[in-house]
């Protein structure tokens, strides 16, 4: 076979991620590949790791980019705090706290599952028993914004809980960091990790950590080895470093020119300034909100726990929501997400996230949606979508 180089089509990415890259990131990709032990490489490592602390809102010395997707984060988190027997209660109101079920028995751990049904956050009244009747939980664990119902969790409550009864903390913020507030020292968390390509609009493959100092404690007294070499924190450290710059020992090649891509994002972000960018998040999901329910459309999160920057609308009834979907691919280079598990079928998932939460995409998709709706005979009101977001818009 003889393959010609790879040129990917135009696309206007709204689903739950990855989301439009920033062409300046686009362009720090393209930058020359150094040594990840080069001197110079290592002066960027150490102003990745002080944007990453401001873009979590913490002083935590733990935190770094993980060399590995937004899973690897979470393999990371729980990897080093679950020791074999620990006991973990796991909040699950969606595909991703399933996850951290998963991830807490592979850990030799037990689960103590506090579900919620999806769509809505999890229940604190519900984590308050389960603290009080599992004392000797070691470890909390829950989604900030799970991004397959586009629902938001109270986390600074559920920390402020854990710490009440000792529990550490382990918090999923993969599509709420920089697109809604997290502030992992206000909230008191232990372990959080993120990801890129959500609302920092960067590359996939790089996973955001941060460790407070007294899951730094935990982890180092273990009785056991972390069981996996690639994920150990006490391995990683060698090279990140957390005393500001002494020296790097080699443990894996890291990925250099994505790396170049997340220091460009932070700066962008520093630039525009998180609590901008959190607000620029809102109106957005508002803009988009304002056209969507003008369609006739509804969200199937409740107001007051919906995320901005992953919108999850119920399809309407009698329509094939794949050949939607399908559609607005093909016709308009634009991609929305479908539901996950359960909600497949029963939902389109619309992000908002970084680079992509902007009025030209709004007015895009909603454009678009009513075009490709409509031509299906589905009974929504024509015409009004765009008008109204662009009344929002103002
Ligand atoms: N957690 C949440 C809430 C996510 O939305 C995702 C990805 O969508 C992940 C974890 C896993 O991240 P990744 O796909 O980068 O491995």
């Amino acid at each position: 076979m003889t393959a010609n180089s790879f040129h990917p089509p135009e696309r206007t990415l709204m689903g739950p991620g990855p989301s439009d890259v920033h062409p300046r990131i686009l362009e720090a990709l393209s930058r020359p590949t150094i040594g990840h032990l080069d001197p110079v490489f290592v002066g960027m490592m150490e102003e990745v790791k002080a944007l990453l602390q401001y873009a979590f809102q913490t002083d935590n010395k733990l935190t770094f980019p993980v060399s590995a997707p937004g899973s690897a984060g979470m393999e990371m988190c729980f990897a080093n705090l679950v020791e074999p027997g620990d006991k973990v209660i796991v909040c699950k109101n969606g595909v991703f706290g399933g996850r951290m079920q998963e991830n807490v028995e592979r850990c030799g751990g037990t689960a103590v599952m506090v579900e919620d049904e999806w769509g809505n956050p999890v229940d604190t009244a519900k984590v308050a028993e389960a603290l009080q009747a599992n004392p000797d939980a070691k470890i909390l664990s829950f989604v900030h914004a799970e991004t397959s119902t586009g629902a938001q969790s109270n986390a600074a409550e559920l920390c402020r809980m854990a710490r009440g009864h000792d529990c550490l903390t382990i918090v999923d913020t993969v599509t709420s960091l920089s697109g809604s507030p997290v502030k992992v020292d206000e909230w008191g968390a232990d372990a959080v990790y993120s990801g890129t390509q959500k609302c920092l609009s960067c590359v996939p493959g790089i996973s955001p950590v941060t460790f407070s100092e007294r899951a730094t404690a935990a982890i180092e007294n273990r009785a056991t080895k972390v069981q996996s070499w690639f994920l150990d924190l006490n391995l990683v450290m060698g090279y990140w470093g957390s005393d500001g710059g002494g020296k790097r020992a080699y443990h894996h090649t890291a990925p250099i020119n994505p790396l170049y891509a997340l220091h460009e994002a932070l700066v962008i972000l520093q630039e525009e300034g998180l609590e901008h960018a959190w607000a620029r998040h809102s109106q957005m999901h508002h803009a988009l909100k304002a056209g969507i329910e003008a369609m006739g459309l509804s969200f199937f999160v409740n107001e007051a726990s919906r995320l901005p920057q992953l919108n999850s609308v119920t399809i309407p009834g009698g329509i094939d929501e794949a050949d939607v979907r399908s559609r607005l691919l093909e016709q308009y280079n634009l991609e929305i997400g479908a539901g996950l598990g359960p909600m497949a079928g029963k939902i389109w998932r619309i992000g908002l996230m970084g680079h992509s939460a902007n009025p030209t995409n709004i007015l895009t998709c909603l454009g678009a949606l009513d075009a490709v709706l409509t031509d299906m005979g589905a009974d929504i009101r024509s015409g009004e979508a765009v008008p109204a977001a662009m009344a929002q818009l103002g």
